[in-house]
């Protein structure tokens, strides 16, 4: 058993009522939708699954020197310490619209993970925290950006036997202080669209008071009908 959960009025369905719910295609001019994109289920108040969910997105550049190895050779060679590598981070916080903690440790409903990269090659990130609701979501994910912003992270490496290179992973570590002047190392993160609330929106869409009252009577009548 599953359970979903609208992002716009917040009714929790049933497998069963999820999938008996009216869809449309996922991408409106999508000429083939069996075979390509597919079809999402719309709820009765209007919103419509995985297009219109809630998420959270920063963006932006921290730093890393590789070793002190590095850096000493960099001074021998040019007298002066080496530049930082630059490593492009995303954070990315989502209504998952699936509760996937129903069976231990209650509702959870959002996710967050953090997607490093760096040019010429990966960064290894396995990071990912879930939460019940979203403002404990969007609150964790202002404080990821924080810790990554002042430098409260580990890039360390790890040897790749089969691929016979070093791999490097990122790891949160909010005792990790960096040894290089920070001044030097914050990193710039940007958060894009911040509170994209799709009830909201979707009131601020309805012209009248009576079509806000309506939908709002729609949503009261629904979440009596199943029962919750
Ligand atoms: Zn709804």
């Amino acid at each position: 058993m599953s359970e979903w959960k609208c992002g716009g009025c917040g009714v929790v369905y049933s497998f069963e009522e999820f999938i008996a719910l009216n869809k449309i295609q996922m991408v409106a001019d999508d000429p083939d939708p069996i075979k390509n994109y597919g079809y999402t289920p719309v709820c009765v108040c209007g919103y419509r699954f995985h297009l219109d969910k809630w998420f959270m997105k920063s963006t932006g550049t921290i730093f890393h020197y590789v070793t002190v190895f590095h850096n000493l050779l960099n001074i021998c060679s040019f007298g002066k310490l080496c530049k930082p590598h630059e490593i492009r981070v995303d954070i990315s916080t989502a209504d998952l619209e699936l509760n996937l903690g129903m069976l231990s440790k209650g509702d959870i409903y959002y996710e967050s993970m953090i997607f490093p990269s760096r040019r010429g090659g990966g960064v290894e990130c396995q990071y990912q925290e879930r939460y019940p609701g979203k403002e404990w979501a969007s609150a964790d994910h202002q404080h990821l950006r924080y810790l990554l912003e002042t430098g409260k992270y580990l890039i360390s490496y790890r040897w790749d036997g089969y691929d016979r290179k070093f791999v490097w992973v990122f790891d949160l570590s909010e005792e990790h202080n960096r040894i290089i002047s920070k001044s030097e190392l914050e990193g710039d993160i940007v958060t894009e669209s911040p509170e994209p609330t799709f009830a909201h929106q979707q009131m601020l869409r309805k012209d009248s008071k009576e079509e806000r009252e309506e939908m709002k009577k729609g949503i009261e009548e629904l979440t009596k009908a199943l029962g919750r």
